[in-house]
């Protein structure tokens, strides 16, 4: 690559000086340069040059841009907050707020990062958005392309993997940019330094096919320069008149992109005339076209029609008399200096006494809204038509984004409103649902905070919690709206699994309390066969209303076992219907009479296992005869109109009854062995017993089933458990 000039503090004021002459404007430059020196004494670059050469580089080459002296200084101090730790508040002190400002948003800036991921054309294009929405201010992307343009001259110092990312993303995001902002300058070298590092093959041999035929070219141009000056000479037009060549970058651009063969590529001999008046442009084309036969078609005005980067010149493509081919472009000087520097020639730094603040800021706001409505420009497009421009701005200015950052850097753009839970959700479904706070420019702040461009956010999250509804009242992105929502409708459905749970359970145990098997009645053709007579209209309906108590389990069973013994029903209640309470009554096998009722189908329930002597009641079942419980049972209490009083018989000495026993006691060893002891002595047969310890407060649950004779001995047995050591409780169990 070609030695570039290293300019130091002394290059910077001289060539500043040449078009700024306010000593004041001159002193703060050499203030900030002597303030720089001072913050980065000691600091080297990787070339091992101190590290204020690249300071005086980049005002250097904003200095030839032509920019005010502000921007001059902020790009000597371009680096201060990020290297030597002193604070925009420090700045702002040391020399004023807009200085600090440009330095703190060339800060924020560098912290982006770009990386291409699925798309790269897209994301290029969108960092590009990115970059020109989070400068704000055009002088923030002068420094930021004088500092990629130093920083590339002196790539060579980087590790080999940086060169190739550095120089990708200056091809994507800084030249492009460059180019929207018409600095031709700064874009030409950053394309064709960025090429020497992507592709330094295809560089070199370009380069060397220009070299070959550099001399043949040369002399080519210098004959139809001569040519050309002889013939304005004879009229009276001021101009320069000289050879330009094409960048490397653009020529192998053009035989890539347009499939050409490096002898095809038209304009390789180019000339530029420079003259005085718009006017002059018209004549000296003319005179052109009048002498050198044109080129079809390749005429074009971009005086009448700038580009949209304020680009102005005439174009046309000549043929020399030796045949060869010449483009030839035609301006004014003003309109070369803005083809050269662009943006910059437009923000040239006025100098004047009536030159107040408040006019300053006027004159910058107008700019900054010129700017704007300039930034929207990502396209490469040579030649972009109006109604594409005005689609452009459309989308861009008024659908327009915000660009936040997580604490790495990694840029998250978001609409206009969007709140924290929005980037939560950007970020990853998870960080959405277990939002709890968020930190903004490391403040906290509430969760529908209405983000800004530039913002640095993060998210607090906290394990096991939700989504909140209220946040779909200000969440501003469609992929939040919807995973809030998904959430919610997620909850209700495991909600309703689980209610269905909770049914076909409440109508099991029924079944079972009642002697039946579950699995038998609660096939799914059974229930669907019964559900419409309480007024469920499908299956999950019908659980869900089991679950709820809307509907009652009692009649439920009743239905169920009903289908299959109905006749048995029928029986039982005929007789319920028509007993004679006078009547004697009559012994049975289960040792219950009802009174009245000579023989009817008697069962002892399973629920609460009645014992010789406990007071009982009847519930006359759909289809069982009549269940027997004890008085206190829970499931016969709120059943007063299907209770029917009966009593128990003489007492049959043999008989045993079943009963379920609960201990809780403190674990202990040998306790279960002194319990089953105490139950043997009391000549209560054992049929099941289990024991559970309690881990948390060390006690043991004791369950177990015994037959026994009478109510009485059960009440002995009971009171000789509770003086076990040890022992806390001792209940009968009813379920
Ligand atoms: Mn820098």
């Amino acid at each position: 690559m070609a030695d570039v000039f290293n300019a130091g503090a002394e290059d910077v004021l001289t060539t500043a000086g040449k078009y700024i002459h306010n000593k004041e404007s001159l002193d703060l430059i050499s203030r900030a340069a002597n303030y720089a020196a001072e913050a980065h004494a000691g600091q080297f670059r990787r070339s091992g040059e101190p590290y204020t050469s690249h300071l005086y580089n980049v005002a250097y080459i904003l200095a030839s841009l032509h920019v005010g002296p502000k921007t001059i200084a902020a790009g000597l101090l371009h680096d201060t907050i990020e290297d030597t730790g002193i604070s925009r508040d420090e700045l702002a002190e040391l020399f004023d707020d807009e200085i600090a400002d440009l330095v703190e948003s060339v800060t924020k800036i560098g912290a982006l990062k770009f990386k291409g991921k699925d798309d790269p054309e897209y994301q290029a294009a969108n960092h590009r958005k990115i970059f020109i929405a989070m400068a704000k201010d055009v002088r923030v992307i002068l420094i930021k392309l004088a500092d990629r343009l130093h920083n590339m001259r002196t790539l060579e110092y980087q590790p080999e993997s940086s060169q190739k990312r550095i120089a990708a993303e200056t091809l994507d995001v800084y030249a492009p940019i460059a180019h929207r902002l018409g600095i031709s300058a700064i874009k030409n070298e950053l394309e064709d330094l960025s090429f020497y590092y992507l592709n330094r093959k295809e560089y070199y041999r370009i380069a060397h096919l220009v070299e070959t035929r550099k001399q043949e070219r040369d002399e080519s141009v210098q004959s139809m320069i001569s040519g050309i000056t002889d013939l304005l000479n004879e009229h009276d037009i001021e101009f320069r008149i000289f050879g330009r060549s094409k960048h490397l970058y653009s020529i192998y651009h053009k035989m890539v992109a347009r499939n050409k063969r490096f002898e095809e590529i038209l304009d390789l001999l180019a000339i530029r005339i420079v003259t005085r008046t718009e006017l002059n442009c018209y004549e000296v084309l003319g005179y052109i076209h009048a002498r050198y036969k044109p080129i079809p078609g390749r005429l074009k005005d971009y005086i009448a029609m700038p580009k949209t980067n304020m680009y102005q010149s005439l174009h046309t493509t000549i043929m020399g008399d030796d045949g060869k081919i010449f483009e030839v472009q035609i301006r004014t000087e003003e309109m070369d200096a803005i083809a050269e520097r662009g943006v910059a020639a437009h923000w040239k730094y006025k100098e004047g006494g009536h030159y107040d603040a408040r006019t300053e800021q006027k004159e910058i706001e107008d700019k900054l809204s010129w700017f704007r409505d300039f930034a929207v420009f990502t396209s490469d497009s040579e030649d972009e038509s109006a109604s594409e421009y005005m689609a452009t701005l459309q989308r861009d200015v008024f659908e327009a984004n915000v660009y936040v950052m997580t604490p790495k850097g990694r840029v998250i753009d978001l609409p206009n409103g969007a709140t924290p839970i929005d980037f939560a959700y950007r970020i990853h479904t998870d960080v959405g649902h277990t939002a709890v706070g968020a930190l903004v420019n490391d403040a906290m702040v509430p969760l529908n905070t209405e983000l800004h461009t530039g913002d640095v956010v993060s998210i607090r999250t906290m394990k096991g919690t939700g989504p909140s509804e209220d946040w779909l009242k200000f969440v501003k992105t469609n992929q939040a709206k919807n995973k809030i929502r998904a959430w919610f409708a997620k909850r209700e459905t495991e909600k309703k699994e689980q209610m269905i749970e909770q049914g076909e359970k409440t109508l099991s145990d029924e079944l079972r309390k009642r002697g039946f098997e579950p699995k038998t009645y609660m096939e799914k053709k059974k229930i669907e066969a019964i559900m419409k007579e309480f007024s469920a209209k499908d299956y999950t309906d019908f659980m869900y209303g089991l679950a709820v108590k809307t509907i009652n389990a009692t009649s439920v069973c009743e239905k169920l076992t009903n289908q299959k013994r109905s006749v048995n029903d029928n029986e039982a209640l005929t007789k319920l219907l028509s007993r004679d309470p006078g009547k004697k009554h009559v012994m049975t096998k289960t040792g219950i009479y009802v009174p009245g009722i000579e023989s009817i189908k008697l069962s002892l329930a399973l629920c609460c296992l009645p014992v010789y002597g406990d007071p009982i009641v009847g519930y006359v079942s759909k289809g069982e005869g009549v269940k027997v419980h004890r008085c206190d049972c829970v499931n016969v209490v709120n059943q007063k109109n299907r209770l029917i009083d009966c009593y128990w018989e003489e007492e049959d000495k043999e008989r045993l009854y079943d009963s379920d026993i609960t201990i809780i006691a403190e674990d202990r060893n040998f306790l279960l062995t002194d319990i089953v002891t105490s139950v043997s002595q009391n000549r209560a047969p054992m049929l099941k017993v289990s024991a559970n310890v309690n881990r948390e407060d060390l006690t043991t649950t004791i369950k177990m089933k015994i037959q026994i004779h009478n109510v009485q001995q059960l009440e002995v047995l009971l009171a000789n458990l509770r003086k076990v050591e040890g022992v806390i409780s001792v209940k009968r169990v009813s379920h």
